[in-house]
């Protein structure tokens, strides 16, 4: 019998900056519950365009994670804000750069992308378009952004770790999207830019494959990024090996990372270099698999 099924499938990761023994079941719960939300959403036909913005900017609004709520301060004491998106099939893609003052960067990435010319709006050029278009603006900066799970307040100041939210889809018609969203690294200096709003470093979707990338960004940026595994792939290397040779190339340079991955078949692949990566992955023929360290 033919299976009739239509194909779908999702991943999410809450970033590769987790710290061995420390615990995540209340983060393994938001990923569990928002990965079957978005399950239903491709389910009944969202594209995965939708289902990727939706469910990052559920992952920034929590303040589970570092992004959006969850993001630590700059040298400067602000919170700078970068994500990107990226829509397989038609290639466009939309990023925000050091934006502060707004609740979901994912979303204004997702304006940028629709309503300009341009892949990536920084600074005071990202805030204002933003305000322009009626984009949720924080109300209280000094009382809205809280410590994530798994991170002391200490950390937040001085470290040099770091975290990100990212999803991965393919929908019922084939297509594919990927988005990623950050608080960036502690410490960071303003102004600073990760590969997370990099079309090409953090984020890549085109009609073969969607990624979503975490971990050092500026040795992410520095071996490649997402699209170095895309053009792997492509020329026919295995996904899990493409994705693992950018991965050791962080590695080499100094950095960790990890990344998420679907390809035009449905296939999940989600790796790491670092202690672990919150993330969690179901498609049509794949039950929900939520896990941080193994
Ligand atoms: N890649 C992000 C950045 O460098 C941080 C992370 O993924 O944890 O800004």
């Amino acid at each position: 019998m033919t299976n009739t099924r239509k194909r779908y499938a999702l991943a999410l990761h809450g970033g590769a900056g987790p710290v061995a023994g420390r615990n995540y079941d209340s983060v393994e719960a938001h990923l569990k519950t928002l990965a079957l939300e978005c399950e239903v959403l491709l389910a009944d036909g969202r594209s995965a365009l939708d289902v990727v913005e939706i469910a990052v900017a559920e992952l920034e609004a929590s303040g589970l994670y570092v992004a959006g709520r969850g993001s630590a301060r700059n040298t400067a004491g602000y919170v700078e804000l970068d994500a990107s998106i990226m829509d397989g099939p038609t290639r466009k893609a939309g990023g925000v750069a050091v934006i502060k003052g707004f609740v979901s960067p994912i979303r204004i990435a997702r304006g940028v992308m629709e309503k300009t010319p341009h892949v990536l709006l920084a600074g005071a050029g990202a805030a204002e378009f933003a305000r322009g278009h009626g984009y949720e603006e924080v109300s209280d900066p000094n009382n809205y952004y809280v410590v994530p799970v798994g991170v002391t307040a200490n950390e937040m100041r001085d470290s040099h770790t770091h975290g990100t939210v990212g999803a991965v889809a393919l929908d019922q018609s084939g297509a594919l999207a990927a988005g990623t969203s950050t608080g960036g690294t502690f410490g960071k200096l303003e102004g600073r830019v990760g590969d997370t709003p990099l079309i090409g470093a953090g984020t890549w979707a085109d009609d073969d494959v969607a990624i979503s990338c975490t971990g050092t960004g500026e040795h992410i940026i520095r071996a490649g990024g997402a699209l170095s595994i895309a053009c792997a792939f492509k020329n026919g290397v295995p996904l899990a090996k493409a994705m693992q040779s950018m991965l050791d190339e962080v590695k080499r340079l100094g950095g960790d990372a990890g990344a998420i991955a679907i390809s035009r078949n449905a296939g999940i692949t989600m790796l790491y270099n670092s202690d672990g990566m919150k993330r969690a992955s179901v498609s049509m023929d794949q039950p929900l698999h939520v896990t941080t360290f193994d």
